[in-house]
C-alpha cells in the first residue's frame, strides 16, 4: 500500500530499492527517499488530511513506510502559536511559534524522525535500534524504542547536560557516553554499524528518520491555513530539518494542496558552531568543518552532513543565515519565555536570537509573515540558565515578611 518508488542518490541520481542503506555505492552521495507523487495526488487532499487524527501520521501517504504506523502515534501536530507578544518586541507584524517544545513523548521534534525511523526498522525487522545524539535524540531513541520493544544502544558525548543524561537514563537504553565530541561520536558509530545488525536511525536508517522532519513543514502549511509563509526561520545541527522542512514545502506545492509557494529558508546557528551560517555568509557552499563550543549543545555538530544541501536551499529561495552568541542565546530564551510564555531549550534560544538579527538588518521584512521553529523544550537544559535569571524573593512564614518585599517590588 506505500507509495515509496525507492531510494534515490541526491548526486548521481542513481536508483536504489528500499533498504537499510544511505550512501551511493557509484558516488558515495546521500540517499534520499523518493515517492509516486502522481498516485499520491489522486487520493490526497486538504479534506482527507483534515478528517484525521492530529498527529504526524496525518500525512502517511508522504512518509517512507508500507503499512500503518506502528510507532509514535501521539506525535506531531504541535501547536502553531501566534507569537504577537514576540512580534511587537521584535518589531514585525506577523509572528508565528512553531512549538515542538511540547512534542510527545519527549518534548523535541526528535520525536518527529524517532516515529518514523522506528516504524521503518519495525518493517524493515530489526530488534535493536541506536543513535548517535547530540541530547534529544538519545532521549527520543530511549522512549519510543522502550514503548515500540526495542533493544536500544544510545551514544551521546560524555559532556552532555546532567538533565539531559537522566532524561535518557530513565528509559534504561542501553547508554554509551563517549569522551568525545558528536562528531567523534557519530565517527565510532558508523564503525559499530558495520558490525552489527542494528537500525541506526541517523545512520543506515537516515533517509527513512530525516523523511519525518518534514512533518513540521506540512503542519506549519495547514496551520497557517493551507499558505505557505513568507519566511520560515530553522535552527541548523546537521541541516537535516531545514532541508526536509523545504521539501515538504515543495511538495505540498506539487500535490496542489497550497497555491503558491514563494517561502525564504533562513538558517540559525550557534556562533560557537556555525560552519554552516559561516559558509553562506561568505557566499561558498563549502563547509568548513568547526570545533564546536556553545551552550546549545544540541546543535554543536561541526561536521554537518547535509550542511550543503541546507547551504543550497538557503540560497535558492532568497534567504539567509545568521549566528548568535551563548549571551544572545540566553537572552532569546528569556525573550521567548517573558513574551510568549513558552520555555524553550538553548536551540530555540538560536532561533529567537537569530530571527531578532535577521529582522534588524531588514532580511526579514516587518510587514510579512514569518514562522520560527522552536524545536526542543528549556526543561532539558535549564542549566544553561543558571546564573542568568532573575532572583526569587524569600521570606519567612508571615504577613509582615511578605508586606516588606512586596514594598520593594511595587507594581512590576
Ligand atoms: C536535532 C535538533 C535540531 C536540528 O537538527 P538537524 O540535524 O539540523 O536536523 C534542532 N533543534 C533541536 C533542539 C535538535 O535537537
Ligand atoms: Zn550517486
Amino acid at each position: 500500500m506505500g507509495y515509496v518508488k525507492g531510494l534515490k542518490c541526491r548526486e548521481c541520481g542513481r536508483e536504489y530499492p528500499v533498504d537499510p542503506i544511505y550512501v551511493c555505492e557509484f558516488c558515495f552521495g546521500p540517499l534520499e527517499v523518493s515517492y509516486d507523487y502522481k498516485k499520491i495526488k489522486k487520493i490526497l487532499d486538504r479534506k482527507t488530511i483534515e478528517k484525521r487524527d492530529g498527529n504526524l501520521w496525518r500525512y502517511k501517504e508522504l512518509l517512507p513506510i508500507d503499512g500503518e504506523p506502528q510507532v509514535g502515534l501521539h506525535s506531531g501536530f504541535t501547536p502553531l502559536v501566534r507569537a504577537d507578544n514576540l512580534a511587537s518586541a521584535l518589531g514585525v507584524r506577523e509572528l508565528y511559534v512553531k512549538d515542538d517544545t511540547v512534542a510527545h513523548p519527549t518534548l523535541s521534534f526528535k520525536d518527529r524522525v524517532v516515529a518514523v525511523a522506528l516504524t521503518k526498522a519495525k518493517e524493515f525487522g530489526f530488534d535493536t535500534v541506536a543513535c548517535a545524539s547530540t541530547g534529544n535524540l538519545a532521549h527520543s531513541v530511549s522512549a519510543h524504542g522502550a514503548k515500540a520493544g526495542f533493544k536500544r544502544f544510545v551514544f551521546i558525548p560524555a559532556s552532555l547536560e546532567q538533565s539531559k543524561i537522566v532524561a535518557s537514563l530513565v528509559y534504561e537504553p542501553n547508554l554509551v557516553a563517549v569522551d568525545g565530541n558528536y562528531d567523534e561520536v557519530n565517527r565510532l558509530c558508523s564503525e559499530i554499524a558495520n558490525k552489527y545488525p542494528w537500525a541506526f536511525v541517523n545512520i543506515n536508517i537516515r533517509p527513512f528518520y530525516a523523511e519525518g522532519s518534514k512533518t513540521q513543514g506540512f503542519e506549519i502549511i495547514e496551520q497557517l491555513g493551507w499558505e505557505a509563509p513568507d519566511n520560515v526561520v530553522v535552527p541548523c545541527a546537521s541541516g537535516s530539518l531545514l532541508t526536509k522542512v523545504w521539501k515538504a514545502f515543495k511538495e505540498f506545492k506539487e500535490m496542489g494542496l497550497i497555491d503558491k509557494l514563494g517561502t525564504k529558508v533562513f538558517a540559525a546557528q550557534a556562533t560557537g558552531c556555525s560552519p554552516i551560517s559561516a559558509a553562506i555568509k561568505q557566499g561558498t557552499d563549502i563547509i568548513k568543518p568547526v570545533k564546536p563550543n556553545t551552550v546549545a549543545k544540541s546543535l554543536a555538530i561541526g561536521n554537518p552532513a547535509d550542511g550543503y544541501y541546507a547551504s543550497h536551499i538557503v540560497k535558492e529561495t532568497g534567504g539567509h543565515a545568521e549566528d548568535v552568541s551563548d549571551e544572545e542565546i540566553i537572552d532569546g530564551m528569556k525573550l521567548l519565555a517573558k513574551t510568549e510564555g513558552i520555555f524553550a531549550e538553548t536551540a530555540g534560544g538560536v532561533t529567537v536570537a537569530t530571527a531578532k538579527k535577521l529582522i534588524e538588518q531588514g532580511r526579514i521584512g516587518r510587514n510579512e509573515r514569518t514562522v520560527i521553529c522552536i524545536t526542543g523544550n528549556g526543561l532539558k537544559t535549564q542549566e544553561a540558565l543558571n546564573g542568568h535569571t532573575a532572583e526569587m524573593h524569600h521570606i519567612k512564614p508571615n504577613m509582615a515578611a511578605f508586606e516588606e518585599i512586596f514594598k520593594k517590588i511595587g507594581d512590576r
